[in-house]
């Protein structure tokens, strides 16, 4: 069954459940991560037609990429969607946010470098700076879209507002930003936006970090950024907990599992076009794909709605 989606207004036609990539050499998001490991969860993701990679610079810093390009070098090239991110500039120990079209222009130019190709099929300006004017930052990336450089353009982490300056031309394809059942602000004015304007919104976090997953309970603890994260915390885990536990039952009447459920969720919501779940281990990989088998009825999506609200 061909259930494959155009990103945007672009020619990209790529299955909507993608795979992201932090975890593969993310040694800077993630302690004690197995490079091998991480390379077997982008294979896996590729054999079985999970065309969508989404990767970035400042993941690993660049490690990332060297290990996504590294795999996509078994492949056809075209077999493969491949999204990567830039914005992050070093300066010495110091790392800032940079739009300006000169350095996007150099940071495209590393991220195929590093993955070693000769095209990016979607390259997103990672986080917005404060004094670049967005549509001088992605008129660079329409040059470099002319140049056959990158497919697409995409933003990430921008506002409602940063994204309209950004797309005054009309040339924005895709925005990432964080959306989960925790995290609705996005369907306020940044879904209503996209959807009137043909981009396509791919929430990140869209499991909260694997809470939305519900294998957890109120005895795990974390050794990474969740040790810090509100959500993961005393009486607000235990509550968030709770809430995940009342998709058992919708997802146990489908003969799927929680994860399944979340991300057809999300598909359902306008302009929602695709999912990029993190993985670590090639079974998850795997499992999230059930998500396609997944139809949830009005009264399914009123439920989870509601559960969340
Ligand atoms: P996430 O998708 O919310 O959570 C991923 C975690 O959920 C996995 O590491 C795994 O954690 C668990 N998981 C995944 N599939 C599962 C399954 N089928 N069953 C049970 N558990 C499962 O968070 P994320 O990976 O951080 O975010 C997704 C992607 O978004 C990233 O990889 C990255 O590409 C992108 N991202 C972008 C930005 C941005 O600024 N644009 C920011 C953050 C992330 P455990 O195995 O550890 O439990």
């Amino acid at each position: 069954m061909d259930k494959s989606i155009r990103l945007g207004k672009s020619d990209l036609h790529i299955n909507p459940i993608g795979l992201g990539t932090n975890a593969v050499g993310g040694h800077n998001l993630y302690p004690n991560l197995d490079e091998e490991q991480g390379k077997d969860v982008v294979r896996t993701a590729i054999n079985q037609g999970m065309n969508f990679l989404d990767t970035a610079f400042i993941y690993g810093p660049e490690r990332s990429e060297e290990l996504v390009g590294q795999v996509m070098k078994e492949y056809k090239r075209e077999e493969i969607i491949l999204a990567t991110k830039g914005a992050h500039e070093f300066k010495g120990d110091d790392v800032v946010i940079n739009n300006r079209p000169e350095f996007l222009k150099q940071a495209v130019e590393g991220s195929l470098k590093r993955l070693d190709t000769d095209y990016i099929d979607l390259f997103y300006i990672h986080f917005p700076d404060e004094d670049t004017p967005k549509d001088e930052a992605v008129g660079m990336l329409k040059d470099l879209k002319d140049q056959g450089k990158i497919r697409s353009i995409g933003v990430s982490n921008f506002s409602v507002e940063q994204l309209k300056e950004a797309n005054k031309d009309g040339y924005v394809d895709v925005i990432q930003g964080e959306y989960n059942l925790f995290k609705r602000e996005a369907e306020k004015d940044m879904l209503p936006y996209t959807a009137d304007n043909q981009i396509s919104f791919v929430p990140y976090f869209p499991f909260a970090s694997g809470l939305l997953a519900g294998k957890y309970d109120e005895n795990t603890t974390f050794n990474d950024l969740r040790a810090k994260d509100p959500l993961f915390q005393g009486e607000a885990f235990k509550q968030n907990l709770a809430k995940v536990e009342q998709l058992r039952p919708i997802a146990e009447q489908k003969g799927v599992e929680i994860p399944h459920i979340v991300l057809a969720w999300y598909l359902n919501q306008p302009s929602i076009d695709a999912v990029i779940p993190g993985a670590k281990r090639a079974s998850q990989v795997i499992d999230n794909l059930k998500t396609l088998e997944v139809s949830l009825t009005d009264d399914d999506i009123s439920k989870i709605d509601h559960i969340f609200s």
